[in-house]
């Protein structure tokens, strides 16, 4: 992963690396430098989200498309059919996209909550919408409601209670039914991240008990007709596909079982989400393609239709990740290096300095391609002798600073001597001569998974791509919590690019943000989201930038944590003569990120 940044790893052909820019690998192939620039252009600073729908209909045809050809290759009769997810990103700018793009496929909506369902009850047109998460009464009625609207919705019930609810809906409203799922609580759950959703102990579904008696409570109610879909969801982000196919075992021997019991309607297996995306830079960390997996579950349920004699079922998936993960990129501009304070010209060096001061300064002259490794560990050395030194009150702070210079510099050039042909003997000393890199965001408000899970996302410079990056980098974000970096590790090492941010700008991507991270993002310090917009391509191949949605206003930030603006103005307002107050009320009503000239 050197000058590619694994973009052949994880980026599934999206991006392109031309002259020393990345490019999107689309229409007229922007670089992500110009849409930068175009954006700043409208005077927005700060980090941006770029969404890209084009990426969201890639991922979205793909999935149709592989799982057709799959039910073409196997003669299956079933259907395919699916929805996606609210719950990995409910965002208007992201979801608006989304229905247009799925729309020839009729890709449909998957709600967990109320608000998630008023979602899909508005935006949602012809396609399915299906129901899971924990339900009462009130939430049940809106999925009636739904139903009298014409949504094609689905309620899969988690427990027999919610059952007993639509029973007393049904009943109380004289409304008809919505189609009822059936969510498998499954044995076999594998291990792993995922083993928290599925599994005997899971959270979720019924057990084959409470199969048996929802199947009876519906006869007993004349609702048999409604049950339509047996459901189960292993978690997300699966890296193999073993746990998929115990589960599929399971759930399709469950749709036989009750299919042969009578429930004449029961057409549809429901396999929740949980196809992988690539987040790793270095090396592939998933086990199966998209298409292996789609034949594999068409593969088994038409064994087990065939033993058990009953027809081959639709199949329903509910994967989020994977549509939406790619279709987001943020871009964060590099704010500071901390190395940029040890220049040359700011040392103070004496007419006389304590002898290994003289000898850092002997080093740096005399430093040679062939003695610049070994010099560089000498200048270590050293600053660490005058830093001990200085704590005992033998040198002042004059000298501290010198040390501290030469020994930079002293790295500096040793990296620019090595870095040519001895990249691994760079490597192995890294971890020693990091350089920090500031960059204007947050990693709680854009990056949460990063802070919650420790996730990994791609992270790269969108411009200097023809140059070899030297530096062992560390990133900062701007928050006041040692949290708010993400460290340098020598088993995956991120290298960026030495540069004089005097001169130049220089901003870091972070990648496969499009799946939770909006949602979970949080305010950490007051930051809030970044200004995030829509890149669309025009009937001619060219950009346009749409749904600008700035990031919020401090004052708006504290209105969201219930502060009385109203009264914070009034009090600032009293303290301050007219002319200062006004100034001040500019910053208020500005965003809470950093500016500087370019950034
Ligand atoms: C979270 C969830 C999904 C989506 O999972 P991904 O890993 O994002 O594909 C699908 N179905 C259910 C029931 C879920 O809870």
């Amino acid at each position: 992963m050197l000058k590619n940044f694994g973009i052949d790893i994880w980026s599934n052909n999206n991006f392109i690396i031309e002259e020393g820019k990345l490019k999107l690998n689309y229409k007229s192939k922007p670089s992500l430098i110009s849409l930068v620039k175009s954006i700043r252009d409208k005077n927005y600073k700060g980090p941006l989200l770029f969404r890209f729908p084009h990426l969201i209909e890639k991922q979205i045809n793909r999935l149709y498309d592989t799982y057709n050809s799959a039910i073409k290759e196997y003669s299956y009769k079933g259907s395919f059919n699916a929805v996606f997810p609210l719950k990995v990103n409910q965002y208007p700018t992201f979801i608006k996209p989304l229905i247009k793009a799925g729309e020839k496929h009729n890709y449909g909506l998957e709600a967990g909550s109320k608000a998630e369902l008023f979602i899909a009850m508005t935006y949602n047109k012809n396609a399915p919408i299906t129901v899971n998460g924990f339900k009462d009464k009130e939430m049940i009625h809106l999925g009636f409601i739904a139903k009298k609207m014409g949504h094609n919705i689905t309620l899969i019930i988690e427990g027999l209670n919610e059952l007993e609810t639509i029973i007393e809906v049904a009943k109380e409203t004289k409304l008809e039914s919505p189609n009822i799922g059936i969510r498998v609580r499954l044995f076999n759950s594998g291990s792993g991240a995922w083993a928290k959703s599925g599994g005997i102990d899971s959270k979720f579904g019924l057990s084959s008990t409470e199969i048996l008696e929802a199947y009876d409570q519906l006869e007993k109610n004349n609702l048999c007709e409604y049950l339509t879909m047996i459901h189960f969801h292993i978690g997300s982000s699966m890296n193999s596909i073993k746990p998929l196919k115990n589960a599929l075992k399971e759930s399709g021997h469950i749709y036989a079982e009750l299919k042969n019991l009578g429930a004449t309607n029961l057409s549809a297996i429901n396999i929740g989400g949980g196809l992988a995306v690539e987040y790793s830079q270095f090396n592939r960390t998933i086990n199966y393609s998209l298409q292996e997996f789609a034949s594999d579950v068409i593969f088994t349920l038409k064994n087990i239709a065939k033993q058990k004699g009953v027809e081959e079922p639709n199949i329903f998936t509910e994967s989020g990740r994977f549509i939406s993960a790619s279709s987001a990129v943020l871009i964060t501009p590099v704010l500071e290096l901390f190395s940029a304070e040890y220049e040359a010209a700011h040392l103070r060096l004496k007419k006389k300095n304590p002898p290994l001061i003289e000898e850092l300064n002997e080093l740096f002259k005399d430093m040679k391609k062939r003695n610049a490794l070994e010099y560089m560990h000498d200048s270590i050395d050293h600053l660490d002798s005058l830093l001990k030194l200085f704590d005992l009150g033998y040198i002042d702070l004059e000298d501290r600073s010198n040390a501290e210079i030469l020994t930079n510099l002293i790295i500096k050039k040793a990296i620019s001597f090595l870095e040519v042909d001895d990249y691994e003997e760079l490597k192995r000393i890294d971890n020693k001569i990091q350089e920090k890199y500031l960059l204007n965001f947050s990693i709680f408000q854009s990056l949460p998974d990063f802070w919650g899970i420790k996730q990994e996302f791609p992270i790269m410079p969108i411009t200097h791509l023809d140059k070899k990056p030297t530096r062992s980098a560390s990133i900062w974000d701007i928050t006041c919590d040692s949290d708010g970096e993400i460290e340098f590790n020598p088993n995956k090492p991120l290298y960026l690019h030495d540069v004089d941010l005097d001169k130049e700008e220089y901003f870091i991507g972070f990648f496969q943000v499009g799946a939770y991270q909006d949602v979970l993002g949080m305010k950490h310090n007051l930051f809030s989201h970044p200004t995030e917009v829509n890149v669309i391509f025009n009937k001619n191949g060219e950009v346009e930038l749409e749904d600008v949605v700035e990031s919020q206003k401090i004052i708006d930030i504290l209105d969201d944590i219930d502060y009385d603006t109203n009264e914070i103005k009034s009090i600032l307002n009293e303290k301050l003569d007219k002319n200062i107050y006004s100034i001040l009320e500019n910053y208020l009503y500005d965003n809470s990120y950093l500016k500087t000239t370019w950034s």
